[in-house]
């Protein structure tokens, strides 16, 4: 690509694509309400979430940890769902 984008109808998918990359396979980016890091983040049920972890939000999370993730990100996790932010898939 060279030079910016001048067609406001291209600017207009280009953000619309960015916006759907945040809902691909039902993921939502969930933001840790400590180190402000997103991950993205699914539920099937209530009881099992997937979390993806970007290599930004490793790098930006202070707390994170290869095995657990970031502690406060789970808070944050169940904070979106009980505000209606994160879906539940299937119930
Ligand atoms: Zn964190």
């Amino acid at each position: 690509m060279t030079g910016p984008l001048r067609d406001p109808r291209e600017l207009a998918a280009a953000t619309a694509a960015d916006r759907r990359a945040h809902l691909v396979d039902g993921l939502t980016a969930v933001e840790c309400r400590r180190c402000g890091a997103c991950a993205l983040v699914r539920k099937s049920s209530l009881a099992q979430t997937s979390i993806q972890w970007t290599a930004e939000a490793v790098h930006r999370c202070q707390a994170y940890l290869a095995s657990t993730g970031c502690a406060d990100l789970h808070g944050s996790i169940d904070a979106a769902v009980a505000a209606g932010r994160l879906p539940v898939h299937g119930g």
